[in-house]
Formats: C-alpha cells, structure tokens, sequence
C-alpha cells in the first residue's frame, strides 16, 4: 500500500477499534488508491480519504418489542449515514444476529463506491439490526419492525436516506416498515424505502435485480475471455434472494448450476437446481436446502463443510462475507475456474481474492457485481417520483443497461491504470474519483 495512504489508514483503524470488517473493507479500498493520488493530490490536500472514512451521522437505538409468549424482547438498531455527496444515503437493512456497528460500516463503505459505480445519484449508507427473524412468526416479525421504525422514521425520507433490504429484510419486512411509516408521518412517501410490493409502489425487476445483475456483470467479463455462460459449470453458495435470481439467470444463459449452500449444508445436484423447487422450499415454505433434497432425485445434500469444494467453471458467492477463504480460492482454481462473481458483499477473503488474480481467474468485486440490486432500487425510487411504474421489459433493459455500464467502467479505469483485467481496482478507483470530485466541489461538509 502506498505509504501516505497506509498512514491515513493505520488512523482510522486506531480511531475505530474491534471492527474487524471495517478495517478489511477500507484496508482493500485504500489498496488500490495509491496511483489516483499521484494524479490527484488535490484530494490528498483535501483530506478526503481521513472525511470518506468517517460516517456522516451514526445512530445506534433501542428497539423493544413483546415476543409470542409476551415476553420483553430488546434488540439494537443502526443506521450509518456514509456519504450524502451524490444524493440521498442508500442502502439497505440487515437483520442478523451477527450484526453490529463494524458489519454496519463495512456495508455502508462499500454502499458508496457500489452505489458512485451504478450511475445514479445516490450516496451510501446501511443499517440493521442484530434481530434473528429466523424462527420468528410473521406477528413477531411485525412487532419488531414496528418498534425499529419508530426511531428510524425520524432519520429517513426521500431527500435524506432511502432504506431498502438486505439479508433478513425482504418484502414481509419493507411492508410492515412502510406500513409504521406511513402511519407514524401520515405521509404516502413512496420514495422513502424501496423493495416495496408491486401493487403500493414496488418495481418490476427489483427482487430478481441483484442475482440477475451479478450474472450479467459475470457475463461481460467472460465475453473479454471470448466465452459466455454457454456450458459453464456454475456453484453458487447461499440460497436466498440472490442465490436464488443468480441461479435462475445463469440457467437462462445455458449454464448449469450444480451447487448452492444454506448455513446448514450444500446440496449438489448434477441435472442443474430446480429453481421452481428452491424458490417453493426457501421463499413460501421458508424452508432449509435439506428439505430440497428430500423432495428431488438424484440430489446428495452434505451437511456442514463448505460449498466451494464443488468444482466449477463459474463461482458466483451470493451468501455473506467472508464465505470463501484462501484455501477454498485455492481449491476451486486448482478445479478449473475461470470466473468469480460476487453477488454478496466482500463474501471472499483477501487472501481469496489474491489468489483469484495470481491465477488469473476473472473476478468481479460486490461493489460492482452486486450493484444491480440497488441501482434498480434507483430506478425504483425513479418511477416513484414520477408516480409510474414500468414494465418487466424495459426494467429489467435499463438494468442490463447499467450493469454493462459498470463492467465498462471497471475495466477501462484499470486500463487507465495500466492494471487490464483488474476489476478490483477498476471498481473502487471509479468509484471513488466519482465521489472525492463531488465532495471536492461541495466545499468542506
Ligand atoms: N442491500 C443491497 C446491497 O447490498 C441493496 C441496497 C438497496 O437496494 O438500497 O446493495
């Protein structure tokens, strides 16, 4: 890392102790910043890094609530407002018991440069809660996102901070934060959250939007390779939301998906997974990958251990971060791979991404890969402002449109750079000069 920027880094890891992630997630960033700052040290004078790196407003709050039996339940609640310099924060909530303040800044440091890469002006911000929904009845559910909006109302807006989903919050919860929204303000405000429900300002395209966008990111970078996803073998690990879209994507593209993974197991199944099947077990029956495989042929479901010994052409990690470790990159070159698309966010380690690019394997970073998820949330908040909505078509167009614009960004900014084929670097490089200039022109906020 270059020694100026090391020095700003060592900085922010002191001044925010014990957030693991965090420090990874700047740490990566910063490692591809140095040449912008030879070109640039205007930003340097400006301090815009040391500014970056500190959230614009933190809030951290109580949330309350009763549990079936009428017990007291108390939960934290965060909303880390990042960077407002290209419109209003934008990010999602996550409602894991893993989350705390250091998962909650990673998310939100990424969200700005994903958010700059898309196109569209939204600026970077994240939240949650370490609420588990997993076991939880749908009153409980209710309860509890009830009681976390009625802090958040007073943080969030169209103009200020959008929140949408992330793991743990899909449509059931955007509909009962929405609805303690709209009760709390008495304001019909489309635009203050999005992943809503088609029939009450939802868009087309935005639940399948991030699955789908990582495979056509992945598409692009195999075209540089002149292949496709025509006859690739593909393991993708998780099975939610965005396993589930990336799966039935790269089934559409003639590629086979032979493996996906829950925090349970992996099942492997040769024939390609049944999306019609998986969508039944996880997403109405709200089911584990085991019930899947008691239910299909020809399917062997390993509990524990690790979906990346499963070799493939394509690995596409849409599960959460960290997932996929040095030893397993390793493992899966030495498996023939060619292509490595990150549909969650910083799901490989940076030991993992090192040997992804010592080897040569094409790899697209979350922050570009996973970014049709909330550039459609853009397009969501687009047609509420205008009060329309747009079909399937044209959606998921505009989307197609946009992640072809990353992968363009990416790769011509590391060619910039004379670093050809380095997405990492592409994607935080043009991400951030997007950024710093805004902040640069907004005078010292
Ligand atoms: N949570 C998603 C992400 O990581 C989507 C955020 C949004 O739509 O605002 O980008």
């Amino acid at each position: 890392m270059d020694a100026r920027l090391e020095a700003i880094r060592d900085t922010v890891l002191a001044r925010n102790p014990g957030e693991a992630e965090f420090h990874q997630a700047v740490t990566e960033v910063f490692e591809s910043l140095g040449p912008v700052h030879d070109r640039h040290p205007e930003f340097l004078e400006a301090a815009i890094l040391e500014r970056l790196c500190e959230p614009e407003r933190q809030i951290i709050f109580r949330v309350p609530w009763t549990d079936d039996a009428g017990r007291v339940q108390i939960n934290r609640g965060f909303r880390v407002e990042f960077n407002s310099a290209l419109g209003p924060y934008k990010g999602g909530l996550r409602f894991h018991p893993s989350v705390y303040l250091g998962i909650v800044k990673f998310l939100g440091f990424e969200q700005i440069f994903k958010n700059a890469l898309t196109g569209m002006p939204i600026g970077g911000g994240k939240g949650g809660s370490d609420f588990d929904p997993r076991g939880r009845s749908d009153a409980e559910v209710m309860r509890f996102c009830q009681s976390f909006m009625t802090e958040l109302y007073r943080h969030i807006g169209e103009y200020t901070d959008v929140p949408a989903g992330d793991i743990g919050v899909g449509g059931r919860e955007i509909g009962y934060l929405f609805g303690q929204y709209k009760r709390i303000t008495n304001r019909y405000e489309s635009g203050v959250l999005t992943g809503k429900g088609i029939s009450w300002g939802g868009s087309l395209v935005r639940p399948e939007a991030t699955g789908f966008g990582t495979v056509i990111f992945t598409q692009e970078m195999l075209k540089t390779r002149g292949t496709s996803f025509e006859g690739q073998r593909v393991v993708v690990s998780g099975s939610g939301n965005v396993a589930i879209h990336a799966i039935a994507k790269a089934q559409a593209l003639g590629a086979t998906v032979v493996a996906c993974s829950d925090s349970s197991g992996y099942i492997v199944d040769e024939a390609g997974i049944d999306v019609g099947l998986l969508r039944e077990v996880k997403e109405v029956e709200r089911g584990r990958l085991k019930d899947y495989a008691g239910r299909r042929g020809g399917v062997a479901y390993v509990g524990g251990g690790t979906v990346w010994d499963v070799d493939a052409t394509v690995a596409l990690p849409c599960a959460t971060q960290n997932e996929l470790d040095g030893d397993a990159a390793a493992r899966l070159v030495r498996g023939g791979l060619l292509a490595v698309g990150e549909g969650a966010n910083m799901p490989s380690t940076r030991e993992a991404v090192a040997v992804f690019q010592e080897a040569g394997v094409l790899f697209g970073p979350g922050k570009a890969a996973n970014a049709g998820g909330v550039a459609t949330s853009a397009l969501e908040m687009q047609q509420n402002a205008s009060r329309d909505s747009w079909s399937f078509e044209h959606t998921e167009e505009r989307l197609t449109e946009i992640m072809v614009g990353i992968h363009h960004r990416c790769a011509s900014t590391a060619d910039e750079y004379g670093d050809p084929g380095n997405y990492v670097l592409g994607a935080n490089i043009g991400g951030f000069v997007k950024v710093a200039d805004a902040m640069l022109a907004q005078g010292l906020i």
